[in-house]
């Protein structure tokens, strides 16, 4: 390099980290106003203006560089700015967020504790097909000491002409059976009219994948105050997620689960991709008690078990597993359905593991 030019290269550096320099000025200048503004009271969508700032810098401009870039790039600056504030603030608001709650939450149905210092094992069929059917596959369970018993009687099928589920007849069973033998029930709801009738018969309203973000459902049980399992969307971010969790909360429900289920990716040796990483991160992220479902996220019987040694050691409250007395015969989900003496193999391998 000539001299020339190696000396303008280091002025263009000395420039750079001026501006730098003044960049990061800027950001603690605007956002002392900001804090100014806010402990006056005064709340504005635009607290520093930067329309207005803009327009003034561009009556000073006297080039080279034309008036839209530098519009341009004080724009990008400060909406940057402003996102960052923007989302700070969001998360410290958050009902769901460790900020504003740093001790778990911790949700005490009957015998069971979700987010306490044990894992929970929920257990049980897919949908509730007969009286048979549950009271099979409840006993056994019961007898292996699983306390909670999963089942569906509202099912959200991808085709209508599929087994949609006994209904209020099914939720009936349920309670029936569960009453019978002491155990706690999770069962789907589907809409805001099935709450009351459900409420009813089921412990724990469980909101499913597809209503994750049923904007009417997640308020109407959040007024309901009946303790709710909500699973993660099928492509649902995790931000997603906690904001649909934070609709139930926000109508004055904090007995909320998450449960991480799969979600889509191009993957096809699994239903669905497990993604363990949801684990810790809702678990730093949240105070709620976050649980992991090895059927619906696996869709397949062979990896239950790693599956759920691995959320546990990433620090899961707690396990759902689907279980049929016959599933071949199964009216919903018979791929991945275990039967009883594999549940007893499963359970035992968790057992075995220390982690449960
Ligand atoms: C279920 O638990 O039966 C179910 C339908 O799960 P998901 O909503 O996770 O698909
Ligand atoms: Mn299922």
């Amino acid at each position: 390099m000539s001299g020339t030019l190696q000396q303008l290269q280091s002025q263009l550096n000395g420039i750079n980290r001026q501006l730098l320099h003044l960049l990061n000025e800027q950001e603690r200048t605007a956002a002392e106003i900001v804090r100014i503004k806010e402990e006056q009271g005064i709340s504005e969508a635009d607290p520093i203006g930067v329309q207005q700032m803009v327009s003034e810098l561009i009556s000073h401009n006297q080039g080279p560089i034309a008036n839209d870039t530098i519009m341009n790039f004080f724009k990008e600056i400060f909406h940057a700015y402003q996102k960052k504030q923007n989302n700070a603030k969001t998360e410290q608001k958050l009902l769901v967020s460790r900020r504003h709650k740093s001790e778990d939450t911790i949700i005490r149905v009957k015998q069971a504790e979700f987010g306490g210092v044990s894992p929970v094992m929920i257990a049980g069929p897919c949908s509730i097909e007969s009286r048979d059917q549950l009271l099979t596959v409840a006993a056994a369970l019961k007898n292996a000491g699983v306390t909670v018993l999963r089942g569906g009687a509202f099912k959200p099928r991808t085709s209508p002409y599929d087994f949609q589920g006994l209904g209020v007849e099914g939720l009936k069973i349920m309670k029936e059976v569960a009453d019978e033998l002491g155990m706690v029930t999770i069962s789907e709801i589907m809409s805001p009219s099935q709450i009351d009738t459900a409420a009813r018969y089921i412990d724990i309203f469980q909101i499913g994948a597809r209503n994750m973000q049923n904007f009417d459902l997640l308020k109407a049980v959040g007024q309901s105050g009946q303790p709710v399992l909500l699973k993660r969307g099928l492509s649902a971010t995790l931000e997603e997620f906690i904001l649909a969790a934070e609709y139930i909360l926000y109508k004055g429900n904090d007995r909320v689960m998450l449960t991480e289920r799969g979600i889509r990716t191009f993957e096809k040796w699994t239903r669905n991709t497990l993604d363990i990483s949801a684990v810790p991160l809702l678990k730093q992220e949240t105070h709620l008690p976050v649980l992991v479902d090895v059927s619906h996220s696996a869709g397949r019987k062979d990896i239950l078990l790693s599956c759920a040694k691995a959320a546990l050691a990433a620090g899961a409250d707690g396990i759902m597993v689907e279980v049929h007395p016959n599933p071949q015969a199964a009216l919903s989900d018979a791929n991945q359905q275990i039967n009883i003496d594999e549940f007893h193999t499963f359970w035992q391998g968790l057992c075995d593991s220390g982690l449960f």
